[in-house]
């Protein structure tokens, strides 16, 4: 195993002016300043112009997007416009563009410092059933860390959904998918490099029979659940009129409310909300850049911290960020929140 020694860098985030040792991909040793390491040290990588931080993890993203970013169809739309304006595009998706779009995305994040990521591919036009295990090889041939989710729909605008009837697929091909990939790929344990989660894409575009489906296989093979919600103002009079209830009465009834779930945005949450989504652990994944390009709106960052709920940063689809640059999302979400929170 070659020891690697990441010297005397710039700055770094640690306490550890004088570098770290890597060994087998884990740091094995702090370096104080102007000491050299302990241990023996196969390689030496002069740090003295570089900033050491650890791995940005990016936990929303759609990477097929990136084939659509900066459409001019787009421009000036609100969610649903927007997803309506796109959908036509994304439904001549070939296993090339998906293959293409995965690599682009992944070598993007990279490039800004993420080394685990997740996707939310959702979508499923004709011939694209091998979309998982593209991403998978992919992911494996560039050395990142990824959740790949097993997204869905199947609520087309025939039964009242909103994407077209070409882009969803029906509950029972969707669960057998959603067995199959695990079996095949959910690595478990330290170290994993490569985890299934599964992700029907949100409550306007699939039925509670597969969110409620969903559900149970992540439980029965103990992995997460990943969803949009409160993305919108509009989803939570979507879901009082669907199902007779609010969209977390609605997250409670499927059997997501608990720490196996993230949430994609959690935008537009009540006090209770925040401290519901807190009690039972449910995560959220914050995507400032998105949510100023849809002006979607702000998460509740730090009321959701107080409250229990863990918070992570997604750079969210290409489309709506027209890049997968995490560290512009660190910036984002900074200044994002000095602009809502700083004087309340
Ligand atoms: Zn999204």
């Amino acid at each position: 195993m070659t020891s690697v020694w990441i010297a005397s860098p710039l700055a770094i985030l640690a306490e550890a002016p004088g570098g770290i040792v890597v060994r087998g991909g884990r740091i094995v040793e702090l370096v104080p300043a102007g000491a050299t390491p302990s241990s023996a040290i196969d390689e030496v990588f002069d740090a003295s112009r570089h900033v050491v931080l650890p791995g940005l993890v990016n936990t929303h993203h759609h990477f097929y997007q990136t084939l659509t970013r900066a459409h001019p169809d787009t421009i000036n739309k609100k969610l649903f416009d927007w997803l309506k304006a796109l959908y036509p595009s994304w439904s001549r998706l070939t296993p090339e563009s998906m293959r293409l779009a995965t690599r682009l995305a992944l070598t993007e994040l990279l490039m800004s410092g993420v080394t685990t990521t997740s996707d939310h591919h959702y979508l499923f036009p004709a011939h694209l059933d091998d979309a998982m295990d593209i991403q998978v090889e992919e992911a494996r041939r560039l050395g990142m860390r990824m959740t790949v989710t097993r997204g869905s729909m199947n609520l087309s605008i025939k039964d009242g959904g909103l994407p077209p009837d070409s882009v969803v697929q029906d509950e029972d091909t969707i669960l057998a998918d959603c067995e199959r990939v695990i079996g095949k790929y959910h690595e478990r344990g330290e170290g994993a490099m490569i985890q299934i989660a599964l992700a029907p894409c949100s409550p306007f575009s699939v039925t509670k029979s597969l969110m409620c489906a969903c559900g149970e296989i992540a439980e029965k093979h103990d992995c997460r659940l990943h969803t949009h919600l409160a993305e919108a103002h509009d989803e939570d009079a979507y879901c009082k009129a669907m199902f007779g209830m609010s969209q977390l009465d609605y997250l409670e009834d499927v059997g997501w409310l608990n720490s196996r779930t993230w949430l994609a945005h959690g935008i537009h949450f009540s006090d209770d909300d925040v401290n519901r989504l807190g009690q039972h652990r449910v995560g959220v994944c914050h995507c400032p850049t998105s949510n100023m390009v849809l002006a979607s709106g702000h998460c509740r960052t730090r009321e959701l911290e107080a409250a229990g709920a863990p918070v992570g940063l997604g750079v969210d689809g290409s489309a709506s960020n027209d890049s997968s640059n995490l560290m512009e999302g660190v910036r984002h979400a900074l200044m994002l929140n000095r602009l809502t929170m700083m004087h309340r």
